[in-house]
Formats: structure tokens, sequence, C-alpha cells
């Protein structure tokens, strides 16, 4: 092997590659198969072993791309190059595949690995023999895209960008949660209701999965604002989940208590909608106006603080509840005391408390003890200030 230094012609002719290295034949999950499979097809090598958790995690991504491009009749074979320690966890990594690989030989895959400097696994490299320049981070870009990151170029991921921040702009509500062939959103119980009505309303997306306790909790405040706003303005509003649950069963679950509209789950525009709007927490709330237009990324906080009241939830409406909220305070005395308590209360801004006085629920200001958990209403202050 010494001298082994060959000098390709092209770095990018993969059969080039495999006769100055020797090798002979690929294998898949199945067996041998002949060099030919490659001629005249698109190639890209990728870089994986067993042991990497990131790598197993990406796999069915690349399946999922690796089958969509293949039904489009795209000529693509993907080459799987080892990083595992030992022949076994070639084979058990190989088994997950439908591609085919180089067959295990750790020198000849590290020679590879140098070649094409990878420094990372999972790494994903298509060949093209025309020097086409591609895309850095594909296994983001193929995460996130799927099978529309081809042709893997830094073109194509500038316009897929571009594309989402098209419908994140100018949220036209058709284009954002319409599908090819799906332009209707389905109810709790199963009945399709057009997306077409829903314009011209306001729409909360929920961005919310059963499996975590924070979302449940938000389902039961915004299905408390959602039947309010119904009773108190009519038809103005509408929610659409955009489930995160791990399968169709747990989807039914979530939904059938929810008194709104839903993605379906089979549906890619669920994972689309996260990805444009860069989802990173459940849950979440995304309102889009009735001209089409987003007025806030984070209508959790706005529910959970202002309820029904930031209707339309709108970044004015929101400076006005502040503004309100503000004079409010500015009109309270600073401190006070209350004689049937032993320290001096103080004016303070809370989430959520229990009034000690009428023992009813609270938010915003309160007069709160330092030393104990003491609060009182504004308003029963005054009460107690009259007795
Ligand atoms: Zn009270
Ligand atoms: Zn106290």
């Amino acid at each position: 092997m010494a001298g082994f230094q060959a000098e390709y012609i092209d770095d990018y002719d993969i059969l080039k590659i495999f006769a100055a290295e020797g090798v002979e034949f690929l294998v898949s999950s199945e067996g041998k198969v002949p060099l030919s499979e490659c001629d005249g097809k698109i190639i890209c090598l990728f870089f994986s072993a067993n042991w990497c958790r990131p790598c197993r995690a990406f796999i069915p991504h690349l399946i999922e791309l690796y089958g969509t491009l293949r039904k489009r009749g795209l000529n693509l074979e993907i080459i799987f190059i080892s990083l595992d320690h030992d022949e076994d966890g070639f084979k058990e990594h190989l088994k997950s595949m439908p591609w085919l690989a180089v067959p295990f030989d750790a020198k000849l895959h590290r020679r590879f690995i140098n070649k094409y400097q990878v420094d990372r696994i999972p790494s994903f490299r298509p060949l093209y023999p025309d020097g086409t320049i591609v895309e850095d981070d594909l296994i983001v870009t193929i995460e996130d895209y799927g099978a529309d990151s081809f042709p893997f170029t830094r073109k194509r991921y500038e316009e897929l960008k571009a594309k989402d921040r098209k419908k994140r702009e100018e949220a036209n509500l058709e284009e954002l949660l319409a599908d090819e062939g799906r332009d209707f959103l389905i109810t709790g119980d199963d009945r399709k209701v057009p997306i077409s009505q829903l314009v011209g309303k306001t729409i909360g997306l929920y961005f919310c999965a059963y499996w975590s306790p924070p979302c449940r909790a938000f389902t039961i405040q915004l299905m408390d604002l959602y039947n309010n706003l119904k009773a108190a303005k009519g038809d103005c509003c509408e929610v659409v989940l955009i489930s995160t649950d791990r399968d169709l069963k747990e989807f039914n679950v979530n939904r059938s208590n929810m008194p709104w509209l839903a993605i379906p789950y089979e549906d890619k525009t669920r994972h689309d909608l996260c990805r444009i709007f860069d989802i990173k927490g459940i849950p979440a709330l995304v309102f889009v106006g009735p001209d089409g237009k987003v007025t806030s990324t984070n209508g959790k906080f706005i529910v959970s603080s202002y309820g029904a009241e930031a209707f339309p939830f709108t970044e004015s409406r929101i400076r006005d509840l502040e503004a309100a909220l503000r004079k409010e305070g500015e009109a309270l005395p600073q401190q006070f005391e209350d004689v049937k308590h032993e320290h001096v209360l103080k004016l303070d801004m809370a989430k959520a408390y229990v009034c000690d006085s009428c023992k009813e629920k609270g938010k915003f200001w309160a007069f709160s003890c330092d030393v104990c958990d003491y609060d009182l209403h504004p308003s029963c202050v005054e009460k107690v200030n009259k007795d």
C-alpha cells in the first residue's frame, strides 16, 4: 500500500475512484452488487456509523428522501462509507439502509474519509462531476426539507429559505395550511372544513403534543379563551392544531377534545410549519390576522397573561394592555398596612396568586408580603381600608 496517494483524475467520478482503489463490487443488505449499478447515476456518498446516535437518527430522513426521489424517476444512488469499528457494526448498520455500500475494509474507508475531508458524521456528499457547489450542512437541510433539498446545491437551499420567508411574511392561509391535493382541515370528529372558510378570521396556529404536560395545561387555557371569544364575538377566530405528536394514535387522543381544527397527521405541512415559524419548544402559538399577516409569534405568553382581553392579539393591542396596567399600578399606593397581618404589604406584580382576603385568584398587581405567602387584591385592600 506504500505510495498509495493515487492521483485521482476526478474526485467526483466514482467509477474511476473505485478503479483506483481496487473496489470491485458494492454490497447491499442483501449481498453483492456490481459496480455497473452506479453507471449514469447521480452518486451521493453517505458517511455514517452504527455506534453514532445522530447517524441512526438521520437515516429515516435519508430513507424518505431516497424513496421519494427514486419514485420521481431520479437516477440517484447512495453509497454508504462506514466509520464502524468492525464488520459486525457495519453489517448491522447496513441492514437499516435500502442503498448500497462499499464493502467493509477499515483502511479503505479511512482513505475515503480523508479524501472527502469528513470531519463529522453523519455526512452526505453528492458527487457532481461538473463541479456544482453543494450546500455545506446537508444533514440539517435534509432533516428540514426532505426530498425538496434536491439537487442539494447552495442555490437550492437559498430558494427554499426564501420560500419559507415568503410564506411567513406574506402569510396566505391557503398556501400556509394546504398541501398538494388537500385544501381542507379536519375537525375533532373528522369532518372536513375548507381552508377558504378561515380567510378573514384571526387564526391561532397551535403547535402542541399530547405527551407534553405543559401542552395539556395550556390547551385547557386556550379552550377557555376560544369558547369565550366565540360566545362574545361570534365566528371571528379559529385555532388550527399543528401536532407534534409521536404517532397517529396520540394525535387522535390529543385532538379528540379540542373544539378547533387540525392539519391531518399524515401531512408534511405540519413539519413545514414548525420549520417556517422556527418552533423550538411546545406549546407554541402563532397568531395570523384577518389580512393573513402574522401578528404575534408569542401567542402562548399573550394568552396566558391576558386571555381574551388580548384579542385581536396584535402588538398594538398588547401595548395598550401593558400601558393600562402600568397606569393602574401608578394609581396605587406603594405599600399598605393590613391590620390583620403583622408585616407591611408591598405593591407587587405577580403572574398568578390567590387573594388571602376573598380567596379568589388574581394576577398582575397585588399587595404582597415579603416574609410570608400573603397576597391581597388591590380591590380587596380598598375594602379592608374602608372597614
Ligand atoms: Zn381579594
Ligand atoms: Zn407576612
